[in-house]
């Protein structure tokens, strides 16, 4: 139900992408996810459904990371920094309301910002 919010929607296109950037660079698994990476985005899918801001989420390295367990929490914080730069590249819409949603407060958003 929540992925239906397009906020959402492109965060987990955003995760994915991120996920698949870092597992083919290393992992070399080609367009597939290996376990590993499959896993780990099977986990941030369920956090973003579970997610309390959901419309007014700020970015992964505001929010998600702090509701990751710890395990997962290094792997995405690898993947982000792996992928985060390759986005701009690979992805430039996503990368660019990531970068947009990134200065986002969830606790008190401005309410018109441009
Ligand atoms: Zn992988």
């Amino acid at each position: 139900m929540s992925m239906r919010n397009p906020r959402m929607m492109r965060e987990k296109k955003t995760i994915e992408a991120m996920t698949k950037i870092y597992c083919n660079d290393h992992h070399s698994t080609g367009n597939e996810l290996c376990s590993e990476c499959q896993e780990l985005y099977e986990y941030a899918k369920t956090r973003l459904e579970k997610c309390p801001f959901q419309e007014n989420k700020p970015t992964c390295a505001k929010c998600l990371i702090h509701c990751y367990k710890t395990s997962m929490r290094i792997k995405i914080r690898d993947v982000m920094r792996h992928s985060g730069p390759r986005m701009l590249f690979k992805h430039p819409v996503l990368a660019l309301h990531h970068i947009r949603y990134g200065f986002k407060n969830p606790e008190k958003a401005p309410k018109s910002q441009g």
